[in-house]
């Protein structure tokens, strides 16, 4: 990597200010890296490392925060793939590249995408209209999830239906868009259990795994995340390994690739989602790993060798503070919470309670992860 000034260390710019970028900055200080990350607002969650606020939809705005860093790189998939491209052109190091980074903007590219690749996903169509979805519900079992291709995150954007019109203000505002856009409609799968495999890739090829977790939803959000996934079909696990690898080298991704699957009844497994950055089904790495999704992914996009992601303890338990105490941020509750469980290891995201709302999560590692899994729960539950 070309530095452009000189004197060795490298230089971060995230785009995006939540939690993801909040956790970068630890690792980035251990290492000596510099760290900025361009905010949409005040208070944001990586306020604490925010030298900018601004709106990373406004391109004059992205462009003069490029010239202040060495490489750019994500909190969130949003940034416009226009703004993108034209930092590509003016020689910024954009990790993920746009050219990856599409497949995760893009539920229906995604899709595409994953089938060029032979990768198992549930039966799929993009559909242009009312006639086109209401077709594949009928000859799907008479229920379908449908998809916006664009924007949604923790289940916005996901429905599951039985008529076409369930979904009509969709379509009505992608008629006003004017861009001809498709909805992403897909089989509605009978999964047991949903699975996540970490993947972080360098520019160089180089690549690294952790183990396939097993990830826990609540009303379409992230509860619960358990490392490693519980073996149920060995070769199950080897098989969503396998196709972490396969997905990471085939979309090119450089940084961390979280792919999310359902694991059937049968043992099958079938690719959902992908995300390109850290991921909250890898929270669990901060303590679980030798080397946490966040160092991984600093040292990834900076293009240095990439650390040892074996576990650090035989479980690692996750579990997300959804909502946070009523009287106020999660600080008001420390005094009981960490008196109460020493073993916990609490991570605030610094931001104000909200019904479902991600304000931070905790996780335990441990010998049984029954054991840790109970802890983790009972820790993060004293916030709400
Ligand atoms: P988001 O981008 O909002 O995270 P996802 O596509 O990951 O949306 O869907 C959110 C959740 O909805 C998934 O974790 C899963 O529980 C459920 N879901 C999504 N697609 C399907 C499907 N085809 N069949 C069954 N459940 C699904």
């Amino acid at each position: 990597m070309a530095l452009a000034d000189g004197s060795g260390i490298i230089r971060i710019g995230v785009i995006g200010g939540g939690q993801l970028a909040r956790m970068m900055v630890p690792p980035a200080v251990n290492l000596g890296l510099r760290i900025s990350v361009l905010a949409e607002t005040e208070g944001s969650s990586a306020d604490r490392a925010a030298d900018r606020v601004g709106d990373y939809r406004d391109p004059e705005t992205v462009y003069s925060f490029a010239e202040t860093v060495d490489v750019i790189t994500f909190d969130h998939e949003h940034v416009p793939p226009a703004i993108l491209r034209e930092l590509e052109a003016r020689g910024v190091s954009v990790h993920p590249k746009p050219d990856a980074l599409q497949f995760a903007q893009d539920k229906i590219l995604m899709r595409e995408k994953l089938t060029e690749l032979g990768v198992p996903v549930p039966a799929w169509a993009a559909v242009a209209n009312e006639l086109e979805l209401q077709s594949f519900i009928d000859s799907h079992g008479g229920r379908a999830v449908a998809k916006t291709a664009r924007g949604g995150y923790d289940g916005k954007g996901v429905r599951v239906i039985s008529r076409a019109d369930e979904v009509r203000d969709w379509f009505t505002a992608l008629a006003e868009d004017g861009n001809g856009g498709h909805l992403l409609v897909e089989e509605l799968v009978d999964f047991v259990r949903e699975l996540s495999q970490l993947v972080a890739r360098r520019p160089s090829g180089e690549a690294k795994a952790w183990p396939v977790v097993e990830t826990i939803q609540r009303d379409g959000v992230c509860a619960e995340v358990l490392a490693p996934a519980p073996v149920q079909h060995q070769a199950t696990l080897e098989e969503a390994a396998r196709i972490g690898m396969i997905v990471a080298e085939g979309v090119g991704v450089t940084g961390v690739l979280a792919v999310e699957m359902f694991e059937t009844a049968d043992g099958r497994v079938l690719v959902n989602e992908l995300a390109m950055r850290p991921h909250n089904s890898g929270h669990f790495s901060i303590e679980g790993s030798v080397t946490s999704q966040f160092e991984q992914h600093l040292r990834a996009v900076a293009d240095l060798p990439l650390g040892d992601t074996a576990m650090t303890a035989p479980a690692a338990v996750m579990v997300n503070v959804l909502g946070g105490p009523a009287e106020g941020p999660m600080p008001v509750r420390y005094a009981s919470v960490l008196a109460a469980h020493p073993s916990a290891k609490v991570h605030s995201y610094d931001k104000l309670p909200r019904p479902g709302r991600k304000v931070g999560h905790v996780t335990v590692t441990g010998a049984d992860l029954e054991t840790v899994r109970a802890e983790a729960r009972a820790a993060a539950d004293a916030f709400n």
